[in-house]
């Protein structure tokens, strides 16, 4: 169909206008750094940079090899490898006094090693100057390549996340080159290769997803033993992108959180703005308790 769905209200959010991050802001363009949440616009910045202390770090460039049909970042060919990113990381996150960091990377199929070794790297760079940050990882699926994981499970981030993003049948439609069972291998593996580390991912609704689906997909993350899970609203970034099909209820994410813990997940965020980084610092707590 045509024509686009009118957005509910809860979703009419009045972002933060009144800029306390201009000092921040400036940091990262001085120092060549991009956040998730500065890129997309994220409604939640206020809550995650100054009140929570988190933020979401993208790495290796911000251009990606890929091109998913509900994602904003840019195609493309993408830059040199920059071996000197990981210490700039490390010290934004140590100039923001960050409780929690989420690092997550473009997709690069152009490189053998899909960027592990400066991925594992900035891991240890924070680690190394700020020993109390928690760290989670967000990689892509490094084109299936095991020991592309390895590398940087063996940096021993506190959380290894790896979003699924849709439902089995949807996946070819939404995701470019990532396979629905690559995604669930690449979980199940990371879980096997540092047993301790609690692994998370994350399904957006509203691409057409019935709630039949959603469950399987539960099932899925739990058979290849995922702790956690975050379950989100998309939102078309702009008129190219993959349309929504449907907003969901509150309470429907409130229904669908429920099962989720039925399921055995150790902490489920839902509901219409929780992004895959929303609350992240919550969960390192969570899965350390379970
Ligand atoms: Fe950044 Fe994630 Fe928080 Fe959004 S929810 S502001 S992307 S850390
Ligand atoms: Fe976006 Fe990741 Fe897909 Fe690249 S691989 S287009 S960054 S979702």
């Amino acid at each position: 169909r045509d024509e686009y769905l009118r957005k509910p209200d809860w979703l009419k959010i009045k972002l933060n206008t009144n800029d306390n991050y201009t000092g921040l802001k400036k940091m990262m363009r001085e120092q060549n750094l991009h956040t998730v949440c500065e890129e997309a616009k994220c409604p939640n910045i206020h809550e995650c940079w100054a009140v929570r202390r988190t933020a979401t770090f993208m790495i290796l460039g911000d251009v990606c090899t890929r091109a998913c049909r509900f994602c904003a970042v840019k195609t493309g060919l993408p830059s040199e490898l920059d071996w000197k990113e990981p210490e700039r990381v490390a010290d934004s996150v140590q100039l923001m006094n960050l409780k929690h960091v989420v690092i997550t990377m473009v997709a690069r199929d152009d490189l053998k090693d899909g960027g592990s070794a400066v991925f594992a790297e900035t891991v240890r760079a924070i680690r190394r100057k700020s020993p109390f940050t928690s760290i989670e990882v967000l990689p892509s699926d490094m084109a299936g390549e095991y020991e592309n994981l390895k590398t940087l499970m063996d940096s021993r981030p506190d959380i290894l996340n790896h979003n699924i993003e849709t439902v089995k049948r949807l996946t070819p439609r939404v995701r470019a080159r990532a396979t629905y069972e690559r995604s669930l291998e690449f979980l199940r593996r990371a879980r096997e290769m540092q047993p301790d580390i609690p692994t998370k991912s994350s399904i957006m609704l509203g691409l057409g997803e019935t709630k039949e689906e959603i469950i399987e997909a539960m099932d899925d993350l739990r058979e290849n033993n995922v702790d956690i899970l975050t379950l989100g609203q998309y939102l078309q970034p702009s008129k190219k992108h993959i349309k929504v099909q449907k907003y969901y209820h509150p309470d429907e994410f409130a229904e669908l959180r429920e099962i989720a813990l039925q399921k055995g997940f150790s902490h489920c965020e839902a509901g219409p703005l929780v992004r895959s980084s929303y609350h992240a610092d919550e969960q390192v707590n969570a899965a350390a308790k379970a």
